[in-house]
C-alpha cells in the first residue's frame, strides 16, 4: 500500500473532497495547507495575520513559511501512520524543500495524484462551492447542495463561502497554478511519482479508482 501521498490539481479539481475520503477509508493524516492557514487566520495567530493577506487575493504564502509549517506537521508522531499531502508543495522549492525533509525524517514520498479538470468546470466549482465553518465539510450550491440550505449535513455548522473563491482572486490563483504548480508534474513525472486521474469522473468513481490504486 502506498501511504506517504500528495494529492496535486489545480484548485477545484478535488483535493480536499477526496482527501477527506482517503483518510477515513485509509487511515492517513490528511494535511492541508490552506486548511492550516484558514485555521490560523480565524484564531488570529502571528501566521494567520501574516497568511490572510495572500491568500485573500489568491497569491501564494512565501515558500519559507509554508515550509517551516510542512516541515513541524510531517515531523509529528502520527504521520507515521501515513499521510496526505493536500495543496502542498506548490513551487519547486517546496517540492524540493520536501524531498530533503521526507528523506531526513525517513518518511519518502510514495506517489503523486494528479487530478486533471478543465478550466470551465473548475470556474463552475469554485464559484458555487460552499464550506462548512466547523468541520470543512465540501458543498455546492448547485451539484452537492446540503439537506438544509447553509447549514452543514454532517455537524449542523453553517456554511460559508471562502473569501478566495470569488472571481477576481481564483483568476490569480489558476496563474499560480499554471506558472509554479503545474511544472511539478513534470518533477514528479522525471522520478516516477506521478499518477494522474481524470476529476471529471465524479466524486464516487473518483474515490474508488484513486483507492484501489493506493491500495496495490
Ligand atoms: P487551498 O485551500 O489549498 O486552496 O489553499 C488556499 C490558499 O492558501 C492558497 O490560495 C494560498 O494562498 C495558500 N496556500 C495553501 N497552500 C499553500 C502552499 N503550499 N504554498 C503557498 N500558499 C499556500
Amino acid at each position: 500500500m502506498k501511504k506517504n501521498i500528495i494529492l496535486m490539481g489545480p484548485p477545484g479539481a478535488g483535493k480536499g473532497t477526496l482527501a477527506k475520503q482517503l483518510k477515513d477509508e485509509l487511515h492517513l493524516v490528511h494535511i492541508s495547507t490552506g486548511d492550516m492557514f484558514r485555521d490560523a487566520i480565524q484564531a488570529q495567530t502571528e501566521l494567520g495575520k501574516l497568511a490572510q493577506k495572500y491568500i485573500n487575493d489568491g497569491h501564494l504564502v512565501p515558500d519559507e513559511v509554508t515550509i517551516g509549517l510542512v516541515k513541524e506537521r510531517l515531523s509529528q508522531p502520527d504521520c507515521e501512520a501515513g499521510f496526505l499531502l493536500d495543496g502542498f508543495p506548490r513551487t519547486t522549492a517546496q517540492a524540493e524543500a520536501l524531498e530533503k525533509i521526507s528523506r531526513e525524517i525517513s518518511r519518502e514520498i510514495d506517489v503523486a495524484i494528479n487530478l486533471d479538470c478543465d478550466h470551465q468546470e473548475l470556474v463552475r466549482r469554485i464559484s458555487g462551492r460552499r464550506v462548512c465553518k466547523n468541520c470543512g465539510a465540501p458543498y455546492h450550491i448547485e451539484s452537492m447542495k446540503p439537506k438544509q440550505d447553509g447549514v452543514c449535513d454532517l455537524c449542523g455548522g453553517p456554511l460559508y463561502q471562502r473569501k478566495d473563491d470569488n472571481e477576481e482572486a481564483l483568476k490569480v490563483r489558476l496563474e499560480h497554478y499554471d506558472s509554479e504548480t503545474k511544472p511539478l508534474l513534470e518533477f514528479y513525472s522525471k522520478r516516477g511519482l506521478l499518477e494522474s486521474f481524470n476529476s471529471l469522473l465524479g466524486k464516487e468513481q473518483l474515490f474508488d479508482e484513486v483507492s484501489s490504486f493506493l491500495k496495490k
